[in-house]
């Protein structure tokens, strides 16, 4: 199938005034301590510009109020937006919540879309998606042990995640509990929306991160341990049907592994910006850092690796958008260790080039350096990731006869002499 590389002329439009307004309007609240009411109160109006703009929530198809792009203008936008860590937020594209509107879009009833996607689509409501948890490898989510148990017209949860994004500022969690534990291991588990305030639901803390050592109360960005003790729900916080708790995960999953990857190249293209920057003035040895060997190198290896990149997902993008998520799997599970990889990569060079400067908090390196290091894990650790991709590609593959390689000259060549016996035989 061909595939086309061009970007439409409107849609390029909009990506342009995006790259400018993210610059000029939401790089700045960077560089603010900002409590999480306070950055509502600074981006309210950045996000009225967007709607007007129809850029707001454009992951979501057009009767939810989306635009209905698909994967590749989506993942053109989050290159954009994932420049900086308030981007997503801005234009209503957040993660978790972008994936919890896909997820309530897909199997949501009325009542629960309008109960909770209207209000997260309008930016009122924030969410938090809780799979996680501290006793058991969250590598292999087959192993949850946070039950809902029927009792009456109710579901009874208990259990115990962590790592639970924005959970100190949502509304509500999407939480993932087994209601099956005899089923097969994939129909285990079931979702259920849960408000934060329901009682028994505690917001333990925000755990400190290499990302966030200290977290500040009520900020953007928290990173959760969530308790639920005998949190009482009724059906209507049943996301689909019991049991479909790892499919609606998968759904959830795969364009959100674009988006990470495109945010990630967004991240990654700046702070290539800085180190060429950088290397452009400061001068060391006789030159300026762009005129050393080593430094070339590091621009072009990092150059050549965000290209790669970027053709990788946005080729998986447009496999979604084409054949579907499922058929994109092996394309998603590569983009997902190689570009977090990337990310770490660049980011280090560019700290690197900047010596001391790079090290310190007077850049944006060493915050994007500390959260680059979350992207190893979270959404999958690499090693599943490859696991995966290895495990898929060797379907491809089949033990040879008598176990000797296919390539094996000696064989080959028997062969070959058979085949051209008379040829040979004419020889002298
Ligand atoms: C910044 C951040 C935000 C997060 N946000 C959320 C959130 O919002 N909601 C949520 O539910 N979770 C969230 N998580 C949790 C994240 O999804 C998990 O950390 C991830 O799934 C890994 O699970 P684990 O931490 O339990 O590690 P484990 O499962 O214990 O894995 C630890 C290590 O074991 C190794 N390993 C595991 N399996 C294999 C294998 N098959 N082969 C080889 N090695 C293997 C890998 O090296 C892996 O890194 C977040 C994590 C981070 C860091």
């Amino acid at each position: 199938m061909a595939w086309d590389f061009s970007t439409e002329p409107d849609f390029q439009k909009k990506l342009d005034w995006m790259r400018d307004f993210v610059r000029t309007e939401v790089f700045p609240l960077e560089t603010l301590d900002l409590d999480w009411d306070q950055l509502r109160t600074a981006i309210a109006p950045l996000q009225d510009e967007v709607r007007a703009n129809d850029l707001w929530a454009a992951h979501l198809d057009p009767e939810l109020g989306g635009q209905g792009f698909g994967q590749v203008k989506l993942g053109l936008m989050q290159e954009i937006l994932g420049s900086t860590p308030y981007g997503p937020l801005v234009f209503g594209c957040q993660a978790p919540d972008s994936g919890n509107c896909e997820i309530l879009a897909a199997v949501g009833t009325p009542e629960q879309k309008r109960r909770w996607l209207d209000p997260l689509l309008a930016g009122e409501y924030y969410s938090s998606f809780a799979l996680t948890e501290p006793d058991n490898a969250g590598a292999d989510p087959t192993n949850l042990t946070t039950t809902a148990v029927r009792d009456g017209d109710e579901w009874l949860l208990n259990g115990h995640k962590w790592f639970i994004s924005n959970a100190a500022t949502a509304d509500f969690v999407i939480v993932v509990a087994v209601t099956d534990p005899d089923a097969e291991r994939h129909r285990r588990t079931s979702q259920f929306i849960v408000p934060i305030d329901a009682p028994g639901l505690e917001v333990i803390r925000d755990i400190g991160s290499v990302e966030n050592p200290r977290p500040r109360p009520n900020t953007y960005g928290s990173h959760c341990e969530v308790v639920l003790r005998d949190v009482r729900v009724d059906d209507t916080a049943l996301l689909g049907n019991p049991g479909d708790g790892f499919l609606i995960a998968q759904k959830r999953l795969g364009p959100g592994r674009i988006h990470h990857c495109m945010r990630w190249i967004g991240q990654a293209s700046r702070a290539f910006d800085m180190m060429c920057e950088r290397a452009t003035y400061r001068y060391a040895h006789g030159s300026v850092l762009a005129d050393k060997q080593t430094i070339r190198t590091f621009i072009a290896d990092s150059a050549a690796e965000i290209q790669a990149l970027r053709l990788m997902t946005l080729h998986a993008a447009w496999r979604i958008d084409e054949e579907g998520t499922s058929a994109a799997r092996k394309d998603i599970a590569l983009i997902k260790f190689f570009g977090a990889k990337i990310l770490h990569d660049v980011i280090d060079r560019a700290v690197q080039v900047h010596g001391s400067l790079g090290y310190s908090a007077d850049l944006p390196l060493e915050s994007m350096y500390r959260a680059a290091r979350a992207a190893r894990l979270y959404d999958g650790p690499d090693e599943v990731h490859r696991d995966s991709v290895a495990r898929q590609y060797l379907k491809g593959y089949t033990r040879p006869a008598e176990d000797r390689p296919t390539e094996h000259i000696p064989t080959r060549r028997e062969a070959a002499r058979r085949k051209f016996a008379d040829l040979l035989a004419e020889q002298p």
